[in-house]
């Protein structure tokens, strides 16, 4: 058994981090520019980010690499750069938040496969693989593949981290997290995804947890849970947002409390969720206050 399911064994529930991109851009990262490309630029930064996550009570801290796919560097000139970034991103993390699982984010390439795109399957793998090579190579065991629309994309990067682990003789455990929104014919992806396909065939390619990040605020993110539950025996990880998002001078912001957001933990794990964390608008304060929570269900 590998370390994070080992380590939620031991402890049942598990508290991820907060949002990186959030905390990147109030240390001054432009909306538009490369993350990851802050790996090599800015590492004390970086490294800082896993590190008030570490501090605030993370179990489970991830890396500054959720863009760091071939195709996803691609767009900003940096395809040739994905090795370099994605061992830079990981090592900060496992630096920055020593003793704690580190996992490394995988989010989406931006591309599409048929119909909506021209892209093969081969090459969406071969895009999350170089990615993943490098992770792995720097020390990572555990992928977080988030944030997926497309079903077939995070079957690819499944695939992808299944093959690179068996290249380089090493056991890696793998999370996949959809973002669903809330349509009349229930939660779905923007790619018309629900929850219930996203279960079982996250779970069919191998995902060792799965559940759904960004996307929704902790209240939608319940009855989500509660779909995978009824869909799955694996653990399932869910990563709300701050909150749904608000326009403030032509800014997106989100706005809820971390004592709210602490507020309906509770409910997420009597939906079934039993690793939670942050995605977009959190910080490591509304991580403290759900690590309080989690130490009161404990
Ligand atoms: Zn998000």
């Amino acid at each position: 058994m590998g370390a994070l399911l080992q380590k939620l064994e031991e402890k049942r529930l598990l508290l991820s981090d907060g949002a990186w991109g959030t905390l990147l851009q109030e240390k001054g990262l432009e909306a538009g520019s490369c993350p990851e490309l802050w790996n090599v630029e800015q590492p004390e930064t970086v490294r800082s980010v896993a590190a008030a996550y570490a501090e605030a009570g993370s179990d489970l801290v991830l890396t500054n690499t959720f863009g760091g796919s071939t195709l996803a560097l691609r767009r900003h000139g940096l395809m040739d750069r994905t090795a370099e970034l994605n061992e830079a991103g990981a090592r900060l993390s496992l630096e920055g938040a020593p003793g704690k699982l580190v996992a490394a984010s995988v989010g989406p390439t931006g591309e599409f496969l048929p119909p909506m795109g021209d892209l093969s399957e081969e090459q969406m793998r071969e895009a999350f693989a170089v990615q993943i090579r490098a992770l792995l190579k720097a020390g990572i065991r555990i992928l977080c593949v988030e944030t997926m629309s497309c079903l077939e994309e995070a079957v690819c990067a499944l695939q992808a981290a299944k093959a690179v682990a068996a290249e380089l003789s090493v056991e890696v455990e793998v999370m996949a997290t959809m973002t669903f929104n809330d349509t009349p014919r229930g939660y779905r992806t923007f790619m018309g995804v629900d929850c219930r396909s996203a279960a079982q065939k996250l779970s069919e390619a191998g995902a060792h947890v799965l559940g759904s990040n960004c996307g929704n605020g902790i209240e939608q993110m319940v009855p989500i849970a509660r779909e995978f539950r009824l869909n799955t025996d694996k653990p399932i990880l869910i990563q709300a947002n701050a909150g749904l998002p608000r326009i403030e001078n032509g800014v997106t912001v989100f706005r809820q409390s971390p004592e709210h957001m602490a507020g309906w933990v509770p409910r997420l794990v009597d939906a079934g969720a039993s690793i939670i964390g942050g995605c977009c608008g959190t910080n490591p304060e509304h991580i403290r206050a759900i690590r309080r929570q989690l130490d009161r269900l404990l």
